[in-house]
């Protein structure tokens, strides 16, 4: 058996299934599924078709950005991912998407604003947006200061609590314990970016979700009170 042959299956299916959520056109996305203990992440190979990945194709790496195993080159967006990983301590798995309602509020500079319980059941608040990058951060290491200014963003945020980010100008990323979670959570950032769009285009004066509502949601699935679903799910 390989080495990492667990967090290469894990990475694997999901990046297989990527496509098939409808959150992905083109190449624009991928995933990536941490060992914690070893410190080593599996990441989707660059330019190879989601369909042909096999888990000894994903491409090993460790937290200093060292290539531990693989023949293939990494995806390009791997330092963003790294970035993440020593910023948010949990985090498991990171998904990467350019999914569209999600990226027309972070083109238009949005954070998407919580506004009914769809958003309080998976974010603790409204979904964050990153400052723009400056040219010198562009020139210099741009998808690890992708990470930066997202890692930036999140300073006073907890990452378990607002899983996922919005990339000014770019994309969305999102995190979560298992590459499994991480992608519901990108599908559900997609589904309630839609509906924010739909509800602002009919009142754009719209207040967010009362209080007592975001937290009945958001708490029953969440923390220690928690006891939405079955036990261990
Ligand atoms: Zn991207």
């Amino acid at each position: 058996m390989k080495k990492f042959q667990a967090i290469r299956e894990e990475c694997c299916e999901a990046n297989r299934v990527l496509p098939k959520t409808g959150l992905v056109d083109l190449t624009f996305g991928n995933v990536s599924v941490l060992d914690a203990a070893a410190g080593v992440f599996a990441i989707k190979p660059s330019g190879v078709a989601y369909k042909k990945l096999k888990p000894a194709d994903m491409v090993l790496v460790d937290l200093d950005g060292k290539i531990v195993a693989g023949k293939l080159r990494p995806s390009s967006d791997t330092p963003t991912h790294r970035r993440l990983y020593r910023a948010f301590t949990g985090v498991r798995s990171i998904v990467h998407t350019h999914s569209r309602h999600a990226v027309a509020f972070a083109q238009a500079a949005r954070e998407i604003p919580n506004l009914g319980t769809t958003h309080a059941d998976y974010f603790d608040g409204p979904v964050p947006l990153t400052r723009a990058l400056t040219a010198e951060e562009i020139a210099r290491d741009y998808e690890w200061e992708t990470g930066n200014v997202i890692a930036e963003r999140f300073r006073d945020l907890n990452p378990l609590d607002v899983p996922a980010a919005l990339v000014r100008h770019h994309g969305v990323f999102v995190w979560g314990g298992s590459a499994q979670k991480a992608l519901e959570t990108a599908l559900a950032l997609e589904a309630v970016a839609q509906m924010a769009l739909w509800t602002l285009q009919l009142q754009p004066a719209m207040p967010p979700i009362p209080k007592a509502l975001h937290e009945k949601h958001f708490r029953r699935k969440h923390g220690p009170k928690a006891y939405y679903g079955q036990d261990g799910s």
